[in-house]
């Protein structure tokens, strides 16, 4: 099956990006069924890439490989799981943690997969109709290639599905089934993961060099953790020596994994605090109470879910940020992030800008952070750099 572009839309495939979008395709020749490959030529009939068709979505195309000889199999996929799976072995088996990111689609050169490792269960998405066509070889080779695990679990209820005209679905692909709550170890610390019903694949394994990065700025400190999930960043905290650690978030299931979590790590429990509270409206009640902090941290969910969303994003963002730095003492720490990937990183650091100038505070940025090591970003695929953070000093 031929897939033929309009004149002058090869070039974004000769650069070697893995999206087509449908206003590109002039013509197919042949109707390819769902997630079927094709071949994908130029107006000038000339072979540029084999990709996986997606008749829903508006990326009509995921390029599986720009290489003629690439025959799409369960050799080719093989190969790709392979060299993914390989390039994390180090962050296992250095102890650095027990659950890493295994796939990270597009950057894999697997787009639309996930697999996500905790201990001894995988946890997948399958968000493309590409790798959704070739889910059972997926499975079968993940297994294969990785003899030790005890079952792969499904976690396919990410919203991009309904883009690819796919239903939500989650459940056991696999072997056993994960237990209820994981243990899973990250640096010195432990976490309870509920891989079944937590957020994404059941942990922020994005922030996980972020978290170890909090440490050192904690000991002796009052700090302020927003958004905190499943107390990631306030167990670092913890871990680094707080006096206080206050944690607030709008889940309340998050917050009772939180206060195990500090149970399991042997902290005492009057170094904490849980707050089941909106952010926004919490931070307006610690300024109007003149509550000071030494340390915050803002890691909040992706504000703008579209292109349309990113003024009302920007203004969510400034917001957070602005009455962050008014509640932070002289030589303060904040750590803000932005997952939006539609909010880049030149633009995020403005709206810090701008939130700084109203906050009349003088505020220095003494790192940059982004997405850990396991979550990489293909020079070819930019848009797969989501995670921005900028660590903050205010006086
Ligand atoms: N820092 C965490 C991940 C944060 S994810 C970690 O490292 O594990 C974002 C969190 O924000 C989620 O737990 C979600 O429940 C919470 N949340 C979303 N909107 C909120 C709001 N308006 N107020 C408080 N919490 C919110």
């Amino acid at each position: 099956m031929k897939i033929i572009l309009k004149p002058q839309h090869e070039h974004i495939v000769k650069r070697r990006h893995p999206w087509i979008f449908s206003g590109a395709i002039a013509r197919s020749e042949g109707e390819p069924g769902f997630g079927e490959t094709v071949d994908i030529l130029s107006a000038k009939n000339e072979w540029l890439a084999r990709g996986a068709w997606s008749p829903h979505s508006q990326i009509r195309l995921r390029v599986w490989s720009f290489n003629p000889d690439d025959a799409i199999n369960a050799g080719f996929l093989k190969a790709k799981l392979d060299r993914s799976i390989s390039c994390r072995r180090e962050i296992l088996a250095s102890g650095a943690a027990s659950a890493c990111r295994l796939v990270n689609a597009e950057a894999d050169g697997l787009p639309g997969l996930i697999v996500d490792r905790y201990n001894e269960f995988l946890v997948c998405q399958f968000l493309a109709a590409g790798v959704v066509y070739w889910q059972e070889s997926i499975i079968q080779l993940l297994h294969e290639l990785l003899p030790d695990i005890a079952g792969i679990y499904e976690r396919s209820d990410a919203e991009v599905r309904a883009r690819e005209g796919l239903e939500s679905k989650c459940g056991l692909l696999w072997g056993s089934a994960p237990p209820e709550t994981l243990e899973i170890q990250e640096g010195p610390l432990r976490f309870l993961v509920d891989v079944s019903n937590g957020h994404k694949t059941g942990f922020y394994l994005d922030q996980r060099e972020n978290r170890a990065a909090l440490a050192e700025f904690c000991k002796g400190k009052q700090v302020l953790n927003c958004f905190s999930y499943t107390g990631g960043f306030g167990l670092w905290a913890l871990y680094g020596g707080a006096a206080q650690v206050t944690n607030i978030d709008s889940s309340a299931p998050a917050l009772e994994l939180l206060r195990r979590n500090v149970q399991l790590n042997g902290f005492a429990a009057e170094r904490t605090t849980l707050r089941e509270a909106d952010v926004f409206t919490y931070l307006r009640t610690c300024r109007d109470s003149r509550q000071e902090f030494d340390v915050i941290i803002l890691d909040p969910p992706k504000f703008a879910q579209s292109e349309r969303q990113m003024d009302k994003a920007a203004r969510a963002y400034k917001d957070i940020n602005l009455l962050a730095l008014k509640l932070l003492r002289p030589g303060g720490i904040l750590f803000t992030f932005s997952c939006s990937g539609h909010i880049g990183r030149d633009l995020f650091q403005k709206i810090i800008a701008g939130a700084t100038l109203d906050s009349g505070r003088d505020v220095h940025i003494i790192r940059q952070l982004g997405q850990a090591g396991d979550h990489p970003i293909a020079l070819n695929f930019p848009e797969g750099e989501y995670l921005k953070g900028l660590v903050c000093r205010v006086w």
